[in-house]
């Protein structure tokens, strides 16, 4: 396809398809001079990123739906040579459908905002409990009464009630075939794999709202208006009905997707029903099963031999590795990487996205500050940080990581402008890092290019986070000294200090570089911009203490929404706010709190202080009791505390407390501090019996 013609060859775009393999699937090459402009590519895809390259070189006006208001901008475009290809072949973003359901036109913008970050991959999460979106024609009661609930907007989705008796269904939508058809040929035209996902053994009470007989006992089931848990109506895998159904509707679902894989789901599927239901229960016995683990990986590998057969892969969440793996199945890790791990070892194809750097449903900034959103706390700069291939991995297995994905689950994100403000930027980090080799990735680089990318998004009109105006205050430890950096995710504006406790302005210290803390302070720091502070300024106490930047482990890790910097956030000198997902605050769903530190060498103790937080109403209590231990540098045990919180469970709103062993400077190199979980809320709550929560932050050594 070379369009170029010897004698006539300037001013000319020429794109040319070669047979140069170096480019691979993706690859292109760039030769811009005075005369013309060429792309070359092994095969189309690579031409489109080209393509997608050359309108990052013209002004960012280019990127205007409205060029007659820019025609006085001119497009020009730098000499220079480029070549270029991708890390990973899987480049991708999902988004929820059901939890929120999205206009047509609205998932093909988000489409054309993939495309322009050189990602390949669209995961379409279709069916879930709050609604099935997907046009089925031989069950049309799937879109008749599995898409609508009853209208909860007005209420926050942790709040919502279920329907009451004989109210109407009146929010939801579903895509109708024909749609679908449309949105799977514009992707295609942009490059892009649309992945169906269609939810199964859990995660389908709306199914049995419509068809109560393909679940084990469901009756008077509902579409949910919010997320209810324990989540336990799921498909029977006992009747042969059950399997009929969904292969009807994955034949329908293969028709309407090319893509190879189809993703079924998978995750989060309760058990409850399948221990009580008398045809679960024959299934495990014919099939010679140990439990219903097994039988949810007979489930799989039985919708996988179908999927295989009509030339389909199956992909799914992490869980279906429980029981063990489907042959041939490809496992997205979403509860942090040792899913992919496994299976990576075990030979099978892997996507990741793990909640701690890809849940893009996550705050991105201070929760005092942004729209509600469903916990965890994900900055762009982490987003930025993150290697999708794990050091554990050899060679071989490390090639089984296809890439990784951006997540945007809904419950939180009832509109398409929301959507655009929860993935973006962190989309954009994200591009970087399927696409770029990690040693071509710099993050201050990336965060002066990103300004001329809010550009294009402002002429878009592309409703991305503008980014954090607070500061940022962290601490490092670097050979041994412990410093206390200060960071914002503004591009080259200044940072303005004081360690007096007194408000930060232009007159005070300009931020350089880490600071050098050796004693109990208050930093307070705020942006300046033309002499004004921006917001608010940030303010944070350092505690120094002993146990700072000693060695500090956890024997359970913490939930992955509240993990903040791990165990060492507990000897980091900073405390955490009043407010628990602050990111300073390490939180514990059910678990309890077992913390060791090794302060190096034997060293006099006086006290050792724990501060724990309560807040009722978000299901975090205070522990039943704190152990203090202090052993010596042979591992034995000099003294052991035993202490109760003072304040009382039915206490409510924010309760921050510090609880403190008194030592009598014995010595000791270990310390070991073990709190308690009430592990089951209390009766008088309203999540009585559910896993309840401690947090904790700053383990003080004195
Ligand atoms: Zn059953």
């Amino acid at each position: 396809m070379n369009i170029s013609d010897k004698n006539n060859n300037k001013n000319v775009i020429v794109f040319d398809l070669s047979d140069n393999s170096d480019l691979g699937e993706e690859g292109y090459e760039i030769d811009i001079n005075k005369n013309n402009v060429k792309v070359t590519a092994q095969k189309p895809a690579g031409l489109f990123y080209g393509i997608q390259t050359l309108l990052q070189l013209l002004p960012p006006e280019i990127y205007s739906q409205n060029s007659v208001q820019h025609s006085d901008v001119k497009l020009t475009i730098p000499c220079c040579k480029i070549t270029d290809k991708p890390r990973f072949p899987w480049r991708g973003m999902h988004l929820d459908v059901s939890r929120h359901f999205f206009p047509a036109e609205f998932i093909k913008r988000y489409i054309d905002l993939i495309a322009m970050h050189k990602m390949n991959i669209f995961h379409w999460h279709l069916t879930d409990d709050n609604g099935w979106r997907i046009e089925i024609k031989k069950y049309p009661k799937l879109t008749g009464k599995s898409a609508w609930r009853v209208d909860r907007e007005d209420v926050p989705w942790r709040e919502v009630t279920p329907p009451e008796p004989g109210e109407k269904a009146t929010y939801g939508g579903f895509y109708t075939q024909e749609e679908i058809k449309e949105i799977v040929q514009y992707a295609a035209e942009r490059f892009i794999t649309i992945i169906p996902e269609i939810e199964m053994p859990g995660h389908t009470s709306e199914v049995f709202a419509a068809y109560p007989e393909f679940s084990c006992k469901g009756k008077d089931l509902y579409v949910q208006p919010g997320s209810y848990w324990p989540n336990v109506d799921i498909f029977c895998a006992g009747k042969e009905e059950t399997f009929k159904f969904i292969e009807d509707v994955l034949l329908e679902v293969i028709e309407l997707f090319p893509s190879e894989y189809v993703h079924i789901g998978g995750d989060e599927a309760d058990k409850t029903r399948w221990r009580e239901c008398n045809l679960c229960q024959q299934r495990i016995k014919n099939e010679r099963l140990k439990d219903e683990d097994e039988l949810q990986s007979y489930f799989i590998k039985r919708i996988e031999k179908f999927l295989n057969e009509h030339g389909k892969k199956l992909i799914g969440w992490d869980e279906i590795l429980e029981g063990g793996l489907a042959p041939e199945a490809t496992v997205m890790s979403w509860r942090g990487i040792k899913g992919g791990v496994e299976a990576a070892q075990q030979g099978h194809d892997v996507i990741m996205c793990p909640t701690s750097f890809c849940y893009f449903d996550y705050y991105q900034a201070n929760p005092d500050f942004e729209p509600e959103a469903i916990g965890g706390f994900l900055t762009l700069k982490k987003v930025y940080s993150f290697d999708p291939v794990p050091e554990e991995l050899n060679k071989v297995q490390k090639k089984h990581i296809l890439g990784a994905q951006g997540n945007v689950w809904t419950e939180y994100i009832p509109t398409p402008e929301h959507a655009e403000y929860m993935a973006l930027p962190r989309m954009t980090a994200l591009a970087e890092v399927v696409w770029s080799h990690t040693d071509a990735k710099d993050w201050k680089c990336f965060q002066n290019r990103l300004q001329v990318q809010f550009k294009r998004f402002d002429f878009m009109n592309v409703n991305y986070s503008r980014g954090y105006w607070k500061v940022t205050i962290h601490p490092i430890m670097d050979s041994g000294i412990y410093q206390v950096e200060l960071e914002s995710e503004q591009f080259n504006i200044p940072i303005y200090y004081t360690l007096d406790g007194s408000d930060p302005t232009p007159q005070s210290t300009l931020y350089k570089k880490p600071l050098k803390i050796t004693n109990s302070t208050v930093i307070k720091a705020g942006l300046f911009l033309d002499g004004d502070i921006k917001e608010y300024y940030s303010e944070k106490e350092i505690l120094f203490h002993i146990g700072i930047g000693k060695n500090a482990e956890l024997a359970i890790q913490p939930s992955r929404k509240y993990e903040a910097h791990g165990a060492m956030s507990l000897v980091d000198g900073l405390k955490g706010s009043d407010s628990y997902r602050d990111g300073y605050w390490l939180g514990f769903e059910g678990d309890d709190m077992i913390f060791e530190l090794d302060l190096g060498k034997e060293i006099q103790i006086s006290s050792i202080t724990a501060s724990f937080y309560q807040n009722t109403g978000a299901w975090i209590f205070m522990p039943e009791k704190v152990i203090f231990e202090i052993l010596d540098a042979g591992r034995n045990k000099v003294e052991r505390s035993v202490l109760k919180p003072e304040s009382t469970l039915e206490v409510k709103g924010v309760v921050i407390e510090d609880i403190s062993a008194k030592f009598n400077n014995e010595t000791a190199r270990y310390i070991k501090v073990h709190a308690k979980n009430i592990a089951k809320i209390p009766g008088w709550h309203e999540g009585a019996g559910s896993k309840a929560w401690i947090f904790v932050d700053e383990v003080i050594v004195n």
